[in-house]
């Protein structure tokens, strides 16, 4: 089954549809199948133009557009990231999307995306976990237990099978908020005091804080071997996790060079600090994790085709489901050079009517 005939019609997936399509599917299921999606096209990355988000900054957030396409489709999201804006009681990330046929460039999708880059997001950890963590880990340490928390947890524990989850948030209301959230989800959910006991006997370490500044969330000395680590708070530039000193001893992973080196925590090293793409151990081109000791870090900040990936993922899904409307946004003349035409014929009705 297709989506609507009329081609000029585009579904549009609210966040009430979007939040009914997670639950029909599954939180966990859902990012075990958007994890498959993203690494897919993570292995044809080679086909897709790319090029670092175009970033509108602030002094108290960043708007971004995050545009890509793989020649078939081309896709876009529009996120913003405003720490502050809980004080208000607004998000720090909200974000909408829109995916087009690159054979007429007509949309063929909108949709919300908070609760997608949030499903996305934790999606692309748990799949840098699968790949780079140890294999026998089965505790996780999540610092920063804000809205991006509890998606974390359970992508990591549906694809690394984690049993154990250690909480820390400056805020014991967003730790309370994320235990409860997880109380009978099949994880073991610890409630900690500090950082530093939050990561004890972790070895799936994910900083998911948010404050636009150069912060310390973690010091060398608090990470063992054999850990690793996603970053995901420190996403633009002069706004960063961890300690400088854990990313010279750590093998570094990321997204796309370009852009993570201007956004991503290694916006403190040299510009020619090793690093290898994410993509290259996914299709077989460069090694993972290299020995049993090895911290690993996976410098995420969030890439444009993840957001493809995720937004062909529910394209696919849509079909035969009611979780979508048709939105009337492209004008859709009889004849497609009479576009003023359409105007006269409806100013001829109105006055009929
Ligand atoms: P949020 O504001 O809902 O939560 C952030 C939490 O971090 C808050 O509960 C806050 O109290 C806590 N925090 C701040 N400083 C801390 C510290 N020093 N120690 C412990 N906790 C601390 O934000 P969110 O939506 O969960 O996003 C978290 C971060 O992830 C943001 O910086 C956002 O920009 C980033 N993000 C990255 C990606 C990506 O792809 N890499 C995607 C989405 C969001």
């Amino acid at each position: 089954m297709s989506l609507p005939s009329r081609h000029a019609l585009v579904p549009f997936v609210s966040v009430e549809n979007m939040m009914r399509l997670v639950l029909h599917i599954g939180p966990e299921r859902m990012m075990v199948e958007l994890a498959q999606t993203i690494e897919d096209d993570f292995r044809r990355w080679p086909e897709f133009d790319k090029t670092p988000r175009v970033a509108s900054h602030s002094d108290i957030g960043v708007i971004e557009l995050m545009p890509t396409s793989d020649g078939r489709h081309y896709g876009f999201k529009y996120v913003n990231g405003h720490p502050a804006n809980t004080r208000q009681g607004l998000q720090t990330v909200t974000a909408f999307g829109l995916l087009a046929d690159v054979a007429t460039g007509y949309p063929i999708l909108l949709s919300e995306m908070t609760v997608l880059t949030a499903l996305r997001t934790a999606a692309t950890s748990a799949m840098a976990a699968k790949w780079l963590a140890p294999r026998d880990a089965r505790v996780m340490a999540i610092i920063g237990n804000g809205a991006q928390a509890e998606f974390q947890a359970l992508a990591i524990k549906a694809l690394c099978n984690i049993d154990e989850v250690r909480l820390f948030d400056i805020d014991t209301a967003a730790t309370r908020k994320c235990v409860a959230n997880l109380a009978g989800r099949g994880l073991r959910v610890v409630a900690c005091a500090t950082a530093e006991d939050a990561i004890l006997g972790a070895q799936i370490i994910t900083t998911c804080t948010a404050d636009k500044q150069y912060a310390t969330i973690l010091t060398d000395n608090m990470v063992g071997g054999g850990v690793h680590i996603n970053a995901v708070g420190g996403d633009c530039p002069g706004k960063t996790e961890l300690h400088r000193d854990i990313l010279i001893r750590a093998g570094i992973f990321v997204e796309y060079p370009p852009q993570t080196r201007v956004e991503g925590e290694i916006q403190q090293l040299d510009p020619d600090h090793p690093v290898t793409e994410l993509w290259q151990v996914i299709a077989g081109e460069a090694p993972g994790r290299t020995d049993a000791a090895q911290v690993t870090l996976f410098d995420s900040v969030g890439f444009a085709i993840e957001d493809f990936s995720a937004l062909r993922y529910l394209h696919q899904a849509l079909p035969g489901t009611d979780f979508y409307q048709e939105l009337d946004m492209i004008a859709d003349p009889d004849d497609p050079r009479d576009l003023f035409g359409m105007l006269c014929r409806a100013e001829a009705s109105a006055k009929v009517a």
